[in-house]
């Protein structure tokens, strides 16, 4: 009878594998709203039903926060991504997973010779913080919608690069690097077998055959 005592235990700790290193005391990715608090942040909805489609674990959003001053750029009156994965970190809650920034004010980083460059999202490489913002996923957006869809996937992605995933060359995989191009968003659809293989090596589990309204399309 004993094997039988010992099946579930070993079950438990292949399930907290999968949710990462730190699973057994983290057990949310957060989705945080910031700047613009007097009305509804545009997309958190979508974006929490992507995050939840595609990563198995408890998405849970924050209350909204102001923009930190301490991330404002004065010379191109936007905000730097980085600054803002710090204070990101910061406030992520004791059961954190993962937390997500969603912002719909323009956010640059450092980006090779280039020292502000404009992104959709930026996540670290691997670690815990992302953000992601709607601004540059409404350039000749079809539809608010659509501007929409874009945002959910760049919020998959960024979530993808801090479980260690890099850019990956395959053409229409949600890894793809959008090299400043929104477009390359419309696209993407479900990560590539290479991707999901590797995420499984680094102990993370990307859910098989997910349930997001893009995939049906085309
Ligand atoms: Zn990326
Ligand atoms: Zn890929």
């Amino acid at each position: 009878m004993w094997f039988l005592a010992v099946l579930p235990l070993a079950a438990l700790f292949s399930a907290q594998a999968d949710a990462g290193p730190s699973a057994a005391s983290a057990r949310a990715l957060y989705v945080q709203p910031l700047g613009g608090c007097a009305r509804q942040t545009p997309g958190v909805a979508e974006v929490v039903a992507a995050l939840r489609a595609f990563y198995p674990i408890e998405v849970r959003v924050l209350a909204c926060q102001e923009l930190p001053r301490a991330a404002f750029y004065p010379p191109r009156k936007r905000y730097r991504a980085e600054r803002l994965l710090a204070y990101l970190n910061q406030r992520m809650p004791k059961d954190g997973w993962r937390i997500l920034g969603l912002t719909d004010v323009d956010i640059s980083t450092t980006k090779g010779r280039y020292p502000d460059w404009g992104v959709m999202g930026l996540g670290e490489l691997p670690g815990t913080a992302t953000v992601i913002s709607s601004f540059r996923c409404r350039k000749k957006a079809r539809s608010a919608a659509h501007a929409i869809e874009r945002l959910a996937k760049v919020a998959v992605h960024e979530i993808g690069h801090t479980l260690g995933l890099p850019h990956c060359p395959t053409r229409g995989c949600l890894m793809e690097d959008a090299m400043g191009k929104v477009v390359t968003t419309d696209r993407e659809r479900d990560f590539c077998p290479r991707c999901r293989a590797l995420a499984r090596q680094q102990g993370f589990r990307i859910t098989e055959n997910p349930k997001a309204a893009w995939l049906q399309k085309r």
